[in-house]
């Protein structure tokens, strides 16, 4: 069923695992990420970024919200990297039920002030808000890009943020980056930070851009604070290189029924991956 991304990541919080957060940009991509974590009995977030929101078109929003109503396990519709109020206005009319407003880049006050901003509108409509403190940097168009070093979130202010803001989940940067890992940095999460933070603030804590870490890191901050994890570029890695392989030299291969579900395939047999090391699979039943 659709549900909101509060009511997701506070049973994730209660019982110490990680939801997905997979970004999706065509329906063969969000009718597979649907039928491989029904498959798994895994709840899901579908995370769409303003890009991909431009790229789909608004239409396909209301198939994904139908989509969702019937699904077996819970899943959310998230806004994912919202820069401005505006924008987080435009997905509450598009039917997102949860946004993330990323004012991270912006000074502290003015990222806490914006953030209250969209909290004390998102929540009359009954919408989840996350937040983020810190840079995670990235070396793609999307958030954050362009910034190839990491500023790590300070504890003080997360508390600080939380409490004025009132903010459902919040984005921190540990020592993941958005996109490939750039190769003079060595990936390595700080976990006593993350279970500092986690100590202090309590509320469902989220990873963006965890692609380049090791597994054994993935699966331990799950276990000890974060809720949500974002995956977008190791499937879309898989999906497009299976389409590269199917698609091969040859000019006659040209159905989308004969190309894509090897692709779908492929992008989910990392989507299971991902749902596994999580502690995602099976947890639907706890809704
Ligand atoms: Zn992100």
């Amino acid at each position: 069923m659709l549900t909101t991304g509060k009511a997701i990541l506070d049973v994730a919080n209660e019982h110490n695992f990680a939801v997905p957060a997979f970004n999706i940009s065509d329906w063969a991509m969000f009718k597979g990420i649907v039928e491989i974590s029904e498959e798994t009995n895994a709840p899901l977030i579908v995370a769409i970024h303003p890009d991909e929101v431009a790229h789909i078109g608004r239409d396909m929003i209301a198939g994904i919200i139908e989509r969702s109503h019937r699904s077996s396990v819970p899943i959310a519709i998230h806004w994912d990297h919202g820069g401005t109020y505006e924008q987080v206005l435009q997905a509450v009319q598009y039917g997102f039920t949860s946004v993330m407003i990323d004012a991270s880049m912006k000074p502290f006050d003015d990222n806490l002030a914006i953030t209250k901003k969209v909290v004390d509108s998102a929540h009359v409509l009954g919408v989840s808000v996350e937040g983020e403190l810190g840079t995670i940097g990235g070396n793609d168009t999307y958030a954050e890009g362009g910034s190839d070093t990491i500023i790590y979130t300070d504890p003080d202010d997360a508390v600080t943020y939380v409490k004025q803001t009132g903010v459902d989940s919040l984005a921190i940067a540990i020592g993941t980056f958005h996109g490939f890992y750039p190769a003079h940095l060595k990936p390595e999460l700080k976990l006593d930070l993350l279970k500092e933070i986690k100590g202090r603030v309590g509320i469902p804590l989220v990873l963006h851009g965890g692609s380049g870490n090791p597994d054994d890191e993935i699966r331990e901050a799950a276990r000890i604070g974060i809720n949500k994890i974002n995956i977008s570029t190791d499937i879309k890695v898989a999906y497009h290189n299976k389409m590269r392989e199917v698609l091969g030299n040859d000019p006659k291969t040209r159905e989308p029924n004969a190309i894509q579900p090897a692709c779908i395939a492929a992008m989910n047999e990392v989507a299971a991956q991902k749902i596994e090391l999580f502690g995602a699979a099976g947890k639907a039943s706890l809704y």
